[in-house]
C-alpha cells in the first residue's frame, strides 16, 4: 500500500502538552508535508477551546486527516472530536510530543521530538505512514483507543497534579499512585464480562484495547484489531495485595496469579459499592456504574508499515 498524501490536513497543537515550547518544531513539520504533497492547517488549543472542539472544527471543515500533536489525552481528544461513527472516513495521524506517548510507542514510533527537538523523523513517520483500520473502545458514550479503567488507577489519574505531570512527566504519576495507593481500599466490585459475572473486592479493572498499560506490557495478547478487549480484574482490598500485583505486572507474572481474572470480551459491565472512578485514555471520564463495549475497526488510524507488516 502506498503512502497518501492528504490535500485537506489539519494538526491539533495543545500548547500546554508538551514539556517545552514546540510551536516552532510544528511549522517545520508543515513544511516537511508540504514538500511532500500535504496540505495542512494549524489548529491551536486555549484555554476555552480544546482539542476535541478543533477536531470537530477540523472535520467540519473537509480534513481528511487529523494530527494529534501532543500526548495520548491529545489523541482521545481528537478521536472523540472526529466522531468516527459519523465520519468513518477521517484518519486519525500522531505526532507525539505529550508526557508519555503510550499509543506512539504501541505502534512502533520511536521519535519523540518534545525530547530531542528533532521533528523530522516523527514527521516521516506521518509522511510514510500507512492507514489502519483499528478497534476503538467505548466506555459510556466516550471512545477510547487505549485502555478504560476502574478503580485505583482512575483515583491517580485524578490525582495528577497538572503542573507537576508538565514539568515532571511520568513521576507525577508515580507521585499521585503513591499518594492515592495510602488511602484508597479497594471497593466491592460486580464485573459482567459477556455472560459471565465476577463479584470481588477490587483493586482496579484495567480494560485494554492495546498491550501496554503506561510503558508495561499489561495486556501481552491483546491486539488492537481483534474486534475484542482484553480485561484484568485485580482482586483484593488489602496493600499487601495491591503491592503484589503492581509487582505482578511490572515483572509479567500477573497472568499466573489467581487473584487476577483475564478474560477478552466484547460487553462489559461494572457496578461497585462504593462508586469508583472510571478513566478512559488516562483522562477522568466519571464514575461507575459504567457499560463499556469494543467497536470493531471503527477507527482509520496512520501507523508505521512495520506495524502493519509486523
Ligand atoms: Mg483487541
Amino acid at each position: 500500500m502506498a503512502s497518501p498524501s492528504y490535500k485537506n490536513a489539519a494538526i491539533i497543537y495543545n500548547p500546554v502538552a508538551g514539556q517545552r515550547n514546540v510551536r516552532s518544531g510544528i511549522e517545520q513539520t508543515i513544511g516537511r508535508l508540504a514538500f511532500a504533497g500535504w496540505r495542512t492547517a494549524l489548529y491551536e488549543t486555549t484555554i476555552e477551546v480544546g482539542a476535541e472542539e478543533l477536531a470537530r472544527r477540523a472535520v467540519a471543515d473537509g480534513a481528511e486527516i487529523v494530527v494529534a500533536a501532543g500526548g495520548d489525552g491529545t489523541i482521545n481528544a481528537v478521536v472523540n472530536g472526529i466522531d468516527v461513527a459519523k465520519n468513518p472516513h477521517v484518519t486519525l495521524g500522531v505526532l507525539p510530543i505529550g508526557t508519555a506517548n503510550v499509543w506512539a510507542r504501541e505502534v512502533g514510533i520511536t521519535s519523540f521530538p518534545q525530547l530531542t527537538g528533532d521533528f523530522k523523523n516523527a514527521t516521516d513517520t506521518l509522511i510514510h505512514g500507512v492507514p489502519m483500520l483499528a478497534d476503538l473502545g467505548l466506555a459510556g458514550d466516550r471512545y477510547f483507543l487505549l485502555w478504560a479503567g476502574v478503580g485505583l488507577d482512575a483515583l491517580i489519574t485524578q490525582e495528577v497534579h497538572f503542573e507537576l505531570k508538565r514539568w515532571a512527566g511520568g513521576l507525577a504519576f508515580a507521585e499521585a499512585g503513591v499518594r492515592a495507593g495510602l488511602r484508597y481500599t479497594g471497593a466491592r466490585v460486580r464485573v459482567t464480562l459477556d455472560n459471565e459475572v465476577f463479584e470481588n473486592d477490587a483493586w482496579f479493572v484495567a480494560i485494554s484495547n492495546i498491550r501496554l498499560y503506561a510503558h508495561v506490557p499489561l495486556a501481552k495478547n491483546a491486539d488492537v484489531t481483534d474486534g475484542l478487549l482484553d480485561v484484568h480484574l485485580f482482586a483484593g482490598n488489602t496493600p499487601p495485595q495491591y503491592l503484589k500485583h503492581m509487582a505482578g505486572v511490572l515483572l509479567g507474572t500477573h497472568t499466573q496469579d489467581p487473584d487476577v481474572v483475564y478474560r477478552q470480551c466484547r460487553h462489559i459491565r461494572i457496578e461497585a459499592e462504593p462508586a469508583l472512578p472510571v478513566h478512559v485514555d488516562a483522562e477522568p471520564v466519571g464514575n461507575t456504574p459504567m457499560t463499556f463495549a469494543v467497536v470493531p475497526r471503527g477507527l482509520r488510524v496512520l501507523v508505521p508499515r512495520e506495524f502493519i507488516e509486523a
